[in-house]
């Protein structure tokens, strides 16, 4: 199959589940998860109607934006960003969803200050409680939205969440609920910003359709538009 068949699939299977669950299909946004892909695999996806590219690492991210290979999309930030690489990212990004950490919080609102702009931002939550993953536990969710209350240059959009490879069909159904809920909490008490959080970032290749029965409103798709990335990959 061609990308463009690979995205008319992905597509159709969103609308698919949007329309199982009630839920206008507008309402989700495909974002292409584009790790290892070339350039011009870039373009032609986005050629074949991908309007958002996610990258997860910052040297990929610094080398496409050189080619300006997103062009005709936006670019969001979705993998692990550590503190000292924020310059890379700040300001070169539409959405960074992997915060999750005061620390780095911090460091982006004082980047994003340094170049006079405000920078939209997740919070990553570890919502499976797994050891080896990124992504704060959902109390210290609550705790950073309310602390992107007080920062100037960072605007909290939403919440994203990696959930476990799930093994079998509908496994992760309980994270992502748990996710919606959380969003909903979180979204109450934000006060004035309220209005701003209109991001829930979760469903991958396996497990979006469930995502999106869960109240999803991005999902992150790379094997399913790419097909599979070599084994080795550190991702
Ligand atoms: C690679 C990646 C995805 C997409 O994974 P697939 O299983 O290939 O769809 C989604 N989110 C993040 C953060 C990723 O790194």
């Amino acid at each position: 199959m061609s990308i463009q068949e690979h995205v008319n699939q992905v597509k159709a299977n969103i609308a698919a589940a949007a329309q199982a669950a009630g839920r206008d299909p507008e309402e989700i946004t495909l974002c292409a998860a584009t790790k290892v892909q070339t350039d011009d695999t870039i373009r032609a996806a986005i050629a074949a109607g991908i309007t958002v590219c996610g990258e997860n690492r910052v040297q990929e991210l610094t080398a496409h934006l050189a080619a300006d290979a997103y062009r005709g999309a936006q670019v969001h930030f979705i993998g692990h960003l550590q503190t000292n690489k924020v310059k890379q990212v700040v300001g070169k990004v539409d959405l960074i969803h992997s915060v999750d950490s005061e620390r780095l919080l911090r460091a982006i609102d004082a980047q994003a200050a340094k170049q006079d702009l405000v920078q939209d931002i997740l919070l990553e939550v570890n919502i499976a409680g797994e050891e080896s993953k990124g992504g704060c536990t959902p109390e210290e969710a609550r705790q950073l939205a309310q602390l992107t209350r007080e920062l100037e240059h960072v605007r909290l959009r939403g919440l994203m969440a990696i959930p476990p490879i799930s093994p079998e069909p509908g496994a992760n159904r309980p994270f992502f609920a748990a996710m919606r809920q959380l969003f909903v909490d979180i979204k109450a008490n934000m006060g004035d910003n309220q209005c701003n959080m209109d991001c829930l970032s979760m469903g991958m290749s396996g497990d979006y359709p469930d995502a999106i029965a869960e109240g999803a409103t991005l999902v992150r798709v790379g094997t399913a538009l790419f097909g599979p990335r070599p084994p080795m990959h550190k991702g």
